[in-house]
């Protein structure tokens, strides 16, 4: 008789522990641990994530310490600053800056910074071959070494259009899921990043 209800016991412990178990891998499968789901009305996020902010010191920080200065010169962008870039080039005079409109850009998600180098006072370069602080390798790449280090992704990586400037975490997310309203939890750490 005790023994019965020990054996009871034991196989309602066993089942509740696997059906916890298949909940947790439920909740971690579907990206609740890291994303809040917001749907299509989702409200556009006004400032950069938090993550991104706190790598965007550090960089700065640890170019320095190469005597390298590091300006920000785009972090999160509106709707409507991106149409406006996107007509650069188009239906604007210009040089083409971006192939995102919109909302397709990982700035407008507060996801993405660009970056330029101050050569002398006020005046900054894009130049990827400036070796200002003469180490023999260009300011440029060490830059994006440390971005990349720290957790970001760089546009001088991409094949198709590189885009020097550009440093973005996605957290695994695409624009099309960003576009329906599924946001990075602003917990996230750089193991999350990409
Ligand atoms: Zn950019």
């Amino acid at each position: 008789m005790n023994l019965k209800i020990i054996k009871n016991l034991i196989t309602t412990i066993v089942i509740v522990s696997l059906f916890l178990a298949f909940i947790l891998f439920l909740y971690q499968f579907l990206g609740y641990d890291r994303y809040s789901f917001e749907g299509e009305d989702a409200s556009m996020p006004t400032e950069l994530h938090p993550l991104i902010a706190k790598k965007k010191e550090q960089l700065i920080k640890e170019a320095k310490n190469l005597e390298i200065t590091v300006v920000i010169t785009e972090s999160i962008r509106t709707i409507e600053r991106q149409d406006e870039l996107y007509t650069l080039g188009r239906t604007k005079e210009g040089n083409i800056v971006t192939y995102a409109k919109g909302g397709e850009s990982y700035h407008n998600y507060g996801l993405a910074i660009d970056f330029a180098i101050m050569k002398h006072k006020d005046e900054l370069t894009w130049d990827i071959n400036y070796d200002g602080n003469e180490n023999g390798s260009s300011d440029w790449f060490e830059v994006a070494d440390i971005a990349k280090e720290l957790g970001f992704e760089w546009g001088g990586d991409w094949s198709k259009f590189k885009d020097y400037p550009h440093l973005q975490m996605t957290f695994d997310l695409s624009i099309k899921q960003l576009q329906r309203g599924i946001r990075p939890k602003e917990d996230l750490d750089h193991h999350d990043a990409r």
